[in-house]
Parts: structure tokens; C-alpha cells; sequence
């Protein structure tokens, strides 16, 4: 199934616009509650003004709150913000961890954000489970569970280590694009031989 959807998705990759380990990590705890787009569009300005973590420091809260409002829960955005880049500089050099347990002390990164980080820093250490991964692993049988901690132990079973960083990614661009949530497109899906709930 993985590499039949990567022909299929040869694009498929993180929708977020960055240029470094910080831009990355400041784009995934802004994508919380939004669209990758209209994270990219605050992010295209916020990092001309914002390069490194001390910057997010120099600025009152306020005018941080100011500059990511359009990303939506800006204030606790703009304190998980100001939290991470404090610890970052007392805790590893100015520099963002590579690693799930580092990452995941850092103020406002859940396991979630944290994955996603690390996966894309090339030192997978879990899959991400996001709303597609969640809708397409229960429908192409890889877990009959709920709470996305519990798919993810189901995913880490069955897919092959060197897949976990781009098998969401190829998850979320098949719900997008063919797995639909409300009117999966199956007589189009390239697994519909393999799907336990192929309507054809
Ligand atoms: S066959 Fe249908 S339900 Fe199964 S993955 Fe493809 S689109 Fe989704």
C-alpha cells in the first residue's frame, strides 16, 4: 500500500513553508487549530522579523500576540512561543533538539508538534496521527482504535521504520485527495484491491 501511494503521491510532503530547524519548529506550534495555509501566509512576515529565538524574546507578548493573531489562540500561541524560545536558549544553545523526549519538554510541544518536528529533522521517533491519518488507518484496517495514542502504537507495529516520516504524509494527501471523509472516492483509489472498506 505505502509504495503504491507514494507513485501516487510523489508530491506528497509537509505543507509548511520553512527555511530552518527554528522556522519548522515555530510553523508546527502556529498550525495548532489552522490551515497550513494560513500558517504560511503569518509565517511569510513573522520570520523576516523573528530569525532567531532571542527575537521572539525582544518584542513585548503583546506585539508577538499582534503579529501570529490570524493563526488564531494567539495568546497562548504567542506564551508557548515565548516559553520554548527561553528554554531553548537557557537549555540547548539556541538550537532546536532533534529528538521526541527534548522536544516534547519544551513549553506548548505536545507529542504531536514533537513528531512532526523530529520527523521532518530526519530522526523519526513515532508516526503522526492527524485527522486523516486517523480516518485512513481505521479504513484500510491498520487499527480498529480511537485515541490517537493508541493508532499510533497500532502504526509503529505494522509500518516499516524507514516509512514512518513519509507515510502521513502520503495518509493525509490520500484523504485529501481520493479518501475523502465524507465520500471517499473508491472506484478512483489505487488500493481499492487492498481496502477492507472499498465500496467497489
Ligand atoms: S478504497 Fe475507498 S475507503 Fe479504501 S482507502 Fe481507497 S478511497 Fe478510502
Amino acid at each position: 500500500m505505502i509504495e503504491r501511494l507514494a507513485v501516487e503521491h510523489a508530491d506528497a510532503k509537509i505543507a509548511l513553508t520553512f527555511a530552518s530547524p527554528l522556522e519548522l519548529l515555530v510553523s508546527v506550534m502556529l498550525s495548532a487549530q489552522t490551515t497550513d495555509v494560513n500558517v504560511n501566509r503569518v509565517t511569510q512576515a513573522l520570520f523576516v522579523k523573528y530569525r532567531r529565538p532571542e527575537d521572539y524574546l525582544a518584542v513585548p507578548q503583546e506585539e508577538l500576540e499582534r503579529d501570529i493573531f490570524a493563526t488564531g489562540f494567539f495568546r497562548q500561541k504567542a506564551r508557548s512561543l515565548r516559553g520554548t524560545m527561553q528554554m531553548l536558549i537557557e537549555e540547548f544553545g539556541g538550537e532546536v533538539p532533534a529528538t521526541l523526549p527534548e522536544l516534547v519538554r519544551l513549553p506548548g510541544v505536545a507529542r504531536k508538534t514533537a513528531n512532526v518536528v523530529s520527523s521532518e529533522l530526519g530522526n523519526p521517533e513515532g508516526i503522526v496521527v492527524d485527522t486523516h491519518v486517523r480516518r485512513l488507518s481505521q479504513r484500510l484496517g491498520f487499527t480498529k482504535q480511537e485515541d490517537p495514542v493508541k493508532i499510533e502504537q497500532d502504526l509503529v507495529r505494522l509500518v516499516p521504520r524507514p516509512d514512518w516520516p513519509r507515510f502521513p504524509h502520503l495518509m493525509i494527501w490520500h484523504g485529501r485527495r481520493v479518501c475523502i471523509a465524507r465520500r471517499p472516492l473508491c472506484e478512483d483509489c489505487v488500493v481499492n484491491d487492498l481496502c477492507p472498506s472499498s465500496r467497489v
